[in-house]
């Protein structure tokens, strides 16, 4: 055996939570409800459109670097539409392979080595690893409960930003809390990124899931601010094509020649049929959009029922779909132990939350269930989650 075989920057981060847990469901039989992916494909049409592209010969070899054409109008028209954000497809777009390589190649690319990185704790667990790879420090600012959800301490924020700090890290709508950020919190964050002259990478792969009065707004829409920022989408979130890996990221010239550069190593190109067909899914009217955020806002509502019944606090999400709980009702503190008995329990799989955190012991008593599965299987595991309160 080769003794460490992990370089030192990668050595505390083992296999993914995802990967475990989505394992153990299926060796226990359990409803997966930790990794977040639909269990119904996106619209027939645009998966008909995947099959026209590859079928007509378009995208099978590499696409151009930044992403085909189409694609690369249609994310800029969809800004465009959505937010009145106007980018140029041709040098201010980029498509990657999925949100997760567009994070990868930003921070890559932005962050110097000793840069600090202010991040929302508890952050998507890819964050810390890149953040590492690319030598950075992070510093994690913590959202906590408080009337009723997570909430970003705006003090706090301000407190974590140093003459080092390179970059903000934003995520709103926010995994895993559900999270989303205020107009007047976002402003805040914006004025700070512009006095401390900070660049923003701001991962928005949830723009459309948000419920009720909630209502999702770029960063890059405040003043000063699109000329330092990176926005994240992504396909698999919008259009639930998680396996497509098509993600994009929007921002000024050098910020996306910035981001290019890392990301021509890492997978040079991704997805080329699949390019074709999320541009006619960015086309889709607002009926698709409605109608989506609509179908999740009722699972979600099914599932936090559930989950209330059980005996667990819910922090009902305002976006994403997840929704974070509390076990201390059901005399647990531990998350960790308590979602690796809860196949065997219950039959169910959640997240335990500390796995997004840095300081473990905050997040110890929090766990993440997904509700992107179909209604039949929430009403399952809510009759199962059930046999907890007993
Ligand atoms: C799912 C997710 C991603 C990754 O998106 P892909 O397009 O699947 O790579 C990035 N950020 C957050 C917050 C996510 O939840």
């Amino acid at each position: 055996m080769i003794r460490k075989p992990v370089n030192s920057r990668l050595a505390e981060f083992g296999t993914t939570i995802f990967a475990e847990m989505s394992a153990l469901a299926v060796r226990t039989g359990s409803i997966n409800l930790g990794q977040g992916f639909p269990d119904t494909d996106g619209p027939e049409e645009i998966r008909e459109a995947a099959v026209r592209a590859l079928r007509d010969g378009r995208g099978n070899q590499y696409p151009p670097a930044s992403g085909v054409p189409e694609l690369r109008q249609a994310v800029a028209g969809h800004q465009r539409e959505h937010y009145a954000l106007t980018y140029d497809p041709d040098t201010e777009v980029l498509a990657t392979a999925g949100a997760t390589e567009a994070i990868a190649a930003s921070l890559l690319a932005l962050v110097h080595p000793g840069d600090e990185v202010v991040a929302l704790e508890p952050y998507y667990d890819s964050y810390a690893a890149c953040i590492a790879m690319a030598g950075g420090k992070r510093v994690p600012v913590t959202l906590r409960p408080r009337d009723g959800a997570f909430r970003l301490d705006l003090d706090e924020l301000r407190d974590a930003i140093t003459p080092r700090t390179r970059m903000l890290l934003i995520n709103t709508p926010h995994n895993p809390t559900g999270t989303v950020l205020t107009r007047e919190e976002l402003a805040v964050v914006a004025a700070l990124a512009v006095e401390h002259d900070l660049l923003v990478v701001s991962d928005e792969v949830y723009e459309h899931l948000v419920y009720d009065e909630a209502e999702h707004v770029p960063l890059a829409s405040f003043p000063g601010m699109r000329e330092r920022t990176v926005t994240i989408g992504s396909a698999g979130k919008t259009f639930s094509f998680t396996g497509w890996k098509v993600g994009w990221v929007t921002a000024p010239a050098p910020l996306v020649d910035a981001v290019r550069s890392a990301k021509q190593f890492l997978t040079y190109v991704a997805s080329g049929p699949f390019q074709y067909a999320v541009a006619e899914a960015l086309r889709l009217p607002a009926g698709y959009f409605d109608a989506f955020r609509a179908d999740l806002r009722a699972k979600r509502d099914v599932l936090a029922a559930g989950l209330t019944e059980a005996g667990f606090t819910v922090y009902r999400p305002a976006g994403t779909y997840f929704i974070t709980t509390d076990i201390r009702p059901l005399g647990e503190s531990d998350g960790f132990a308590f979602c690796q008995a809860l196949p065997e329990r219950a039959g169910v799989v959640a997240i335990p939350n500390a796995v997004f955190y840095d300081n473990r012991a905050e997040g110890a008593p929090f766990v993440r269930f997904a509700f992107c599965k179909r209604t039949a299987v929430l009403q399952d595991a809510a009759t199962r989650l059930k046999r907890l309160a007993a």
